[in-house]
């Protein structure tokens, strides 16, 4: 049976309408799920007993079990259970509110060389009711309402594409959970048609990139998705999607110690950047089971951040979260499929 959080609000006005029934009534139904998160279809008390009856026949409320939970001070990693597969998501609590990193896919067939997630390829993708029920499932155990949501978690959200939107469409129908464009994120390791399509959505969603690297030799080595899509074309998507929607771009840069790090890595990332309305964050490495990387120290940090400062880059030092909770990401699943934890 079909998942009631697998469906936006417009498919469900066709749908309905399609049956008989009103197009008002996907409104009422939206609000009986994401606002009121009721249990069941008898519990949205303005509907008709046939519209319920026709719910309960053609979809399921389900709701996604916790397999695992690791707690710090600042942050709570879950493991969730979905058909027989399991999936991470991360509760980060900010002075400014609490964030929940999300994943789309099982698995990861990007194989970026420091990333725990490529260690297990992508089984498939996450449906709609996956991606959209790791935040209800998070407010609702937590009782808490979310201020952002990262989508950054396991996978490339571009390589599941459709499901993604769809979920993104979830997320911010005002009738429904009515989370506001500006507070979601969407990370993508480069996948230049899709950043177009993208754009041309004009959502206010915030794009990240995962550019890691200043020059195509090192990206290639780090990214094999650059030997498709390398730093020029990236860049170029970057520069279309600022042009469609003028919406400032995030560029994301692991630090990796002795690799990409040094002031003229600084150098020619600036130039890479250059004019561009964009910021660069910069992400102290966390390191994985694997890899052959090592972090760079905080002085390296500061010398790099510095660098890019004098040469007019935005930038900032992304604050780390989840120390000690297998924070990195894919570390719990991967961890826990090969059980060790
Ligand atoms: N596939 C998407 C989103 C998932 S990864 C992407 O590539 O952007 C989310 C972010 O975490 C990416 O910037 C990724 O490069 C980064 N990341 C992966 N492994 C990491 C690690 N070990 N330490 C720090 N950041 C890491």
């Amino acid at each position: 049976m079909r998942s009631i959080f697998d469906i936006t609000i417009s498919e469900l006005e066709t749908l309905l309408v399609s049956e008989n029934f009103k197009k008002y009534n996907a409104t009422q139904v939206f609000e009986g799920i994401y606002k009121k998160q009721v249990n069941s279809f008898s519990e949205i008390n303005n509907i008709s007993k046939e519209l319920k009856i026709y719910l309960e026949e053609n979809f399921k409320i389900d709701k996604l079990e916790v397999l695992e939970k690791l707690e710090s001070s600042d942050t709570i990693k879950y493991l969730l259970l979905i058909d027989n597969a399991s999936i991470e998501c991360v509760l980060m609590k900010h002075n400014y509110g609490n964030s929940l990193c999300i994943s789309t896919q099982v698995g990861c067939n990007m194989g970026c060389a420091f990333c725990e997630s490529g260690t297990l390829k992508k089984i498939r993708n996450l449906s709609v009711s996956e991606i959209v029920l790791q935040v209800i499932t998070i407010e609702k155990i937590n009782n808490i309402k979310l201020d952002n949501i990262v989508i950054m978690g396991i996978g490339e959200p571009f390589d599941n594409y459709d499901n993604l939107i769809k979920a993104i469409d979830i997320f911010t129908t005002n009738k429904g959970m009515n989370i506001g464009s500006r507070r979601i994120t969407v990370s993508t390791c480069g996948l230049v048609p899709k950043i177009k399509s993208f754009a041309l959505l004009k959502t206010q969603v915030n794009l990240a990139i995962s550019l890691h690297a200043s020059n195509d030799k090192i990206r290639n080595k780090l990214m094999p998705i650059n030997k498709l899509y390398n730093i020029k074309e990236v860049m170029e998507a970057i520069d279309y999607y600022i042009d469609k929607t003028n919406r400032k771009v995030t560029i994301e840069y692991i630090l990796l110690d002795g690799i990409n790090d040094s002031l003229d890595n600084a150098r020619e990332l600036a130039n890479l950047v250059k004019g561009k309305l964009v910021y660069v964050n910069l992400i102290p490495y966390n390191a994985t089971s694997h890899s052959e990387f090592k972090r760079c120290d905080k002085e390296k940090i500061d010398r790099f951040y510095k660098e890019l400062i004098t040469l007019n880059v935005n930038a900032i030092v992304r604050r780390e979260m989840g120390k000690g909770i297998k924070g990195a990401c894919g570390q719990l699943r991967a961890s826990y499929e090969k059980k060790d934890i």
